[in-house]
């Protein structure tokens, strides 16, 4: 099937916002998805500020889904914890509720579904299990997942994984982690936990591999030890823990920019910039180049692709650099305790840094 609308592979937040942008501007984008049914990827479900303000600017509507409200940034490291109030409020939320919401607002719009797994992607076409598709533009919002043909460098020499397990409303659990998102940072890694809709924790990590092998590469014993060593940790975790799913993806390339592109090759998401997750603004990335690429494609079709790749790894370019610098920081045992040191005696510093480290949205959703 030859489209001229673009043809939108991966129905997450990027694909979705892009549609969304296009068929608001009158075009019928095509959504591919490998899958019929919105699932709950690993995330760490904080999102900030900027996510939803983007988020009202494309007219998607999250004040029903029973989220979080978070106001505060909670760090704990070797038994000291630091509060800095956000610059402004944030929330918590499944991906399960926010990307559901954001395919169904896209359908609203006037996109439209089909559910096929692209196994290869090249300018023009792409293959997929089910069937080829050909557009003159694609936009590839695959996320964590490459395509082969377009897949991300992964060279980094301490390579990272997330891992997450999801616990249930619990009172005492509940009591600590009201109106907070909590950073509880170790050497190798940190664990984010936030309240989500219905009292759930979503407890989510990113862990250096080396991290993951001092506990013989199992994610229960990476817990357990944590848990041990940290006993702010062990009261979230309660021992409920146990009885969760831990889920895990490997090798998430940190601080990856596609600077440039095909003619015809849009890249948006996790395959446009990866921001270290600690600074939670994976998901404006995610937006913001989708309604930055739909903006581009309007004015200038499939040719301007390379365009929008270079302006938008330009704007990525800042909060993934000061992103990345937060986390080189915070993983190793001096700098936890340097970061805590200052969010205690400067948190205005540590709310500035985190007011800097994130992407500037794009005209079409900026706050009137
Ligand atoms: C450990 C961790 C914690 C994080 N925590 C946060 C956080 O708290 N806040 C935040 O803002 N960001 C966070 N992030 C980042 C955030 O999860 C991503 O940046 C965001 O999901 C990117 O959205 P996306 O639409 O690009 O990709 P995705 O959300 O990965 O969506 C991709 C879509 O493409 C589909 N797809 C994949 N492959 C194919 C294929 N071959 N064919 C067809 N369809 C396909 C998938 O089914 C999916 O629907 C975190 C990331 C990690 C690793």
């Amino acid at each position: 099937m030859r489209s001229a609308d673009p043809l939108i592979v991966g129905a997450g937040p990027a694909g979705c916002a892009a549609a969304i942008a296009l068929a608001r501007a009158g075009a019928r984008p095509l959504l591919l998805d490998r899958s019929a049914e919105v699932g709950d990827p690993l995330c760490g479900g904080f999102m900030s500020w900027r996510t939803l303000a983007q988020l009202e600017g494309l007219g998607v509507r999250l004040a029903d889904l029973g989220g979080h409200r978070v106001d505060q940034l909670r760090l704990f490291a070797k038994g000291r914890e630091a509060r800095v109030p956000l610059p402004q409020p944030a929330l918590g939320l499944s991906r399960h509720a926010l990307d559901s919401r954001m395919r169904e607002t896209a359908l609203a719009t006037g996109a439209r579904l089909e559910v096929d797994t692209i196994r290869t992607l090249a300018p023009g076409m792409a293959k997929g299990q089910r069937q080829d598709w050909q557009a003159e533009s694609l936009f590839l919002a695959t996320g964590k997942h490459d395509v082969r043909g377009q897949s991300r460098p992964r060279a980094s020499a301490k390579p990272a994984l997330g891992l997450r397990l999801r616990l249930p409303s619990e009172p005492t659990r509940e009591a600590l982690l009201d109106g907070a998102i909590e950073l509880h940072l170790f050497d190798g890694g940190y664990v984010g936990i936030v309240l989500q809709e219905g009292g759930s924790a979503n407890i989510c990590m990113a862990v250096r591999k080396s991290a993951l092998a001092a506990s013989n590469g199992d994610p229960a014993a990476l817990v357990e030890r944590l848990g041990e060593d940290n006993p702010s940790l062990a009261a979230r975790l309660g021992s409920d823990w146990r009885d969760a799913r831990i889920e895990s993806i490997g090798a998430v390339p940190y601080g990856h920019i596609a600077r440039q592109t095909e003619a015809g090759i849009f890249r948006l998401g996790d395959q446009a910039a990866v921001i270290p997750s600690l600074a939670g603004e994976g998901m404006a990335i995610a937006v913001a180049s989708g309604a930055l690429a739909a903006r581009h494609w309007l004015d200038g079709g499939a040719a301007a692709a390379p365009v929008f790749q270079r302006e938008f790894a330009s704007r990525a370019s800042r909060p993934i650099r000061l992103a990345s610098i937060g986390w080189r920081l915070v993983e190793s045992h001096l700098g936890s305790r340097a970061a805590l040191a200052l969010a205690g005696i400067a948190p205005g510093i540590v709310r500035q840094f985190a007011e800097m480290a994130r992407i500037p949205p794009p005209a079409s959703l900026a706050r009137r």
